[in-house]
């Protein structure tokens, strides 16, 4: 078999990985280039896949033309519902006759991109069950797919396991090792083992946090750094106005259960946040939505915001823009261009973490800039990373025991944190850890 590293091995994003076996190709995720896309979303028209490609927003798909594998795929497999893991799906997909394959949220969640963009694809989108399993039918064999559960942060992540003719394959990107999420459930330990013990050839795994000498704190502990906040601080005749990502459904429950407990009226405002909690609830996953009501489109929100202007002891605001990004809820209100005037000693949550990119930075501390002529309150990295550290990635080498690992998802600097950590375990550089990049190929035996 052959791993090709095809974006997320350079950058954090655009993943995606192709596993060939004789004539027939799987891949895994196909996304975005976040960072690239800063603010895209707000445009009213949506690249095309020149576009996208110009914004060196997509993974290099023509790789798979020039090693003449396009023809060869046989299934799209997606992990879980980021648009870093499936954002590019959209623009390239018809490249492939091949269906594709997620949990139902992470389906359901591109199925509403898709909508909201105008866009169409011709590819079957079909949602598996998390920890059951598929059949992919090839020429050189048939593949077993499951869709083992994990946890990260957006509802229903999974590894993808794949049982070939020449020994199984796992995907593991992204997760962390959480023992306390507030939403879903724990990683299955049962299952690891199991998997361990019938052997594992090959894993692909996040190392984004790899660099970092830690082990990433639950869900759990978001939620009481969100409660210290939010009863710990004198807020009582203030705004407050939290935003996170809009794909964290667990931390959104947080929320909304934190705002009823003060008696405040819990408001969603804005596009990204509806489409993912009309994804949630479309599975039925949005129980808390009971107690929140949902603005999406301009107008809706201008309404809303209004509302909250005249009262603002009355609501707990949660919105979108948490890493400045243009034209977002949030700095829209920094830039004084909606009906909710920010005062003195408002209160403004990051319940988020800016993502450390050049482009992230500077929109983040322009937003920053802007938030702090108000004399707003400014409460930052009110947050657990949904990626693990160090020391989560080195618990799972020791439950999965994989014969090879590939470590994915980010630079060299963080894939190479996962050589070292992989060395420390005793396995060997170039023979059973691979340091790849973007665009490499490794012929596994
Ligand atoms: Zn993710």
């Amino acid at each position: 078999m052959k791993i090709h590293t095809i974006g997320g091995y350079d950058e954090v994003g655009k993943n995606m990985t192709a596993l060939e076996i004789g004539e027939d190709v799987l891949l895994f995720d196909d996304g975005l280039f976040m960072p690239a896309i800063v603010g895209v979303e707000e445009r009213e028209k949506i690249p095309t896949e020149q576009g996208m490609t110009g914004l060196g927003a997509l993974p290099d798909v023509d790789y798979l033309v020039k090693k003449g594998l396009q023809k060869k795929v046989r299934a799209i497999l997606v992990s879980h519902a980021h648009l870093d893991h499936i954002g590019a799906i959209p623009y390239n997909s018809y490249r492939y006759n091949a269906n594709i394959y997620g949990t139902p949220f992470t389906t359901e969640v591109l199925k509403i991109i898709m909508e909201d963009n105008g866009q169409r694809i011709n590819n079957r989108i079909i949602p598996v069950k998390l920890n059951s399993s598929i059949v992919v039918k090839g020429e050189s064999g048939n593949y077993n797919v499951e869709f083992v559960s994990m946890t990260h942060s957006t509802l229903q992540c999974s590894m993808i396991v794949v049982q070939t003719p020449e020994g199984v394959v796992m995907y593991a990107n992204d997760f962390k090792l959480d023992n306390s999420p507030v939403l879903g459930e724990r990683p299955d330990y049962r299952k690891f083992r199991e998997l361990s013990k019938k052997g594992v050839k090959v894993l692909i795994v996040d190392c984004l946090y790899a660099p970092q000498d830690m082990k990433t704190p639950s869900e759990k502990i978001a939620k009481v750094l969100l409660e210290d906040v939010l009863f710990g601080t004198e807020n009582r005749n203030s705004a407050i106005i939290i935003t996170t990502f809009s794909s964290h459904i667990a931390r959104l429950k947080t929320i909304s259960e934190f705002g009823k407990k003060l008696g405040r009226e819990v408001i969603f405002l804005g596009r990204s946040l509806s489409k993912y909690v009309t994804a949630a609830r479309n599975i039925g996953q949005a129980g808390f939505m009971k107690n929140v009501r949902m603005y999406s489109y301009r107008r809706q929100v201008e309404k809303a915001m209004k509302m909250v202007n005249k009262n603002r002891a009355r609501y707990l605001v949660v919105c979108t823009g948490h890493q400045g990004e243009p034209g977002a809820i949030l700095d829209r209100l920094a830039r004084d261009e909606l009906p909710l005037k920010l005062k003195k000693e408002d209160h403004i949550i990051f319940s988020s973490r800016t993502i450390p990119t050049p482009i992230n930075e500077l929109a983040r501390e322009q937003l920053e800039k802007r938030l702090k002529k108000h004399n707003v309150r400014i409460f930052d990295n009110v947050h657990t990373s949904g990626h693990g550290g160090r020391e989560d990635l080195r618990d799972f080498l020791n439950l999965i025991k994989p014969k090879h690992v590939i470590p994915s998802h980010g630079d060299l600097k963080k894939t190479t944190a996962g050589v070292t950590l992989a060395e420390e375990m005793g396995y060997v550089r170039g023979k059973n850890v691979h340091l790849m990049g973007d665009l490499k190929s490794l012929e596994v035996k």
